[in-house]
C-alpha cells in the first residue's frame, strides 16, 4: 500500500466523484443519489510519477441505526488514524453547514496534513470569487470541480508534495 489518501466530508459533496477522477482503475460507483458508496472503497492511482492510493470514505448508510453525524465522525476518526493525507471535501453550492463544522473541528486534531477542498466550483474563472464565505474556517482553500477536474491540478500538486 502506497502513500494513502482518505476523502472525507458530508455525503453528497462529490467524494465519490473526486475518488474516481483520483484513480484510474475506475473502480468507484458514482450515482447522482446519496449514500451509493456502501462501504470504504480503495484504488491505487498516481499523479505524474506519485503513486498513491485514495480512500473514498463513503460510509453513509441511510438505513443504518447510527445517524449521519455519527458515521461522519467514525469516517472522520477511521481516516485521521489510517490516511497519510486527509482531503476535506466541502461543497460550494451548499456553503458551509453545521456538520462540515463539526467534522472541521475534528480534524484540527489530526497529526497529519488536511486539505480544505471545495467541490462544485464549475467555473474555470475566478474560481477563488465563490468559495469567499469558506475562508471563516481559517485555512487555506482548493476550489475544485470534480466534475469538470478545474482545479484537481493544485490540489494534487500540494498533495504530492507530502508524499
Ligand atoms: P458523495 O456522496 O460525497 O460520494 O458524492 P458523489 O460523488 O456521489 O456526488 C454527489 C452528486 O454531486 C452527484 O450528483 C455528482 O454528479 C455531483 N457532483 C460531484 N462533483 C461535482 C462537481 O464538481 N460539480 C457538480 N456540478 N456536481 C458534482
Ligand atoms: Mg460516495
Amino acid at each position: 500500500m502506497s502513500f494513502l489518501i482518505a476523502i472525507v466530508g458530508r455525503p453528497n459533496v462529490g467524494k465519490s466523484r473526486l475518488f474516481n477522477r483520483l484513480s484510474q482503475t475506475g473502480d468507484a460507483i458514482v450515482h447522482d443519489f446519496e449514500g451509493v458508496t456502501r462501504d470504504r472503497q480503495y484504488a491505487d492511482g498516481k499523479w505524474y510519477d506519485n503513486r498513491y492510493t485514495v480512500i473514498d470514505t463513503g460510509g453513509f448508510v441511510p438505513e443504518a441505526e447510527e445517524p449521519m453525524l455519527r458515521q461522519m465522525r467514525n469516517q472522520a476518526q477511521l481516516a485521521m488514524d489510517e490516511a497519510d493525507l486527509i482531503v476535506f471535501l466541502l461543497d460550494g453550492r451548499d456553503g458551509i453547514l453545521p456538520a462540515d463544522r463539526e467534522i472541521a473541528q475534528m480534524l484540527r486534531q489530526a497529526t497529519k496534513p488536511v486539505l480544505f477542498a471545495v467541490n462544485k466550483i464549475d467555473s474555470p474563472v475566478n474560481p477563488e470569487r465563490h468559495i469567499g464565505e469558506f475562508y471563516e474556517l481559517g485555512t487555506e482553500l482548493y476550489p475544485i470541480s470534480a466534475e469538470h477536474g478545474h482545479g484537481v491540478a493544485q490540489l494534487m500538486d500540494e498533495v504530492c508534495s507530502h508524499i
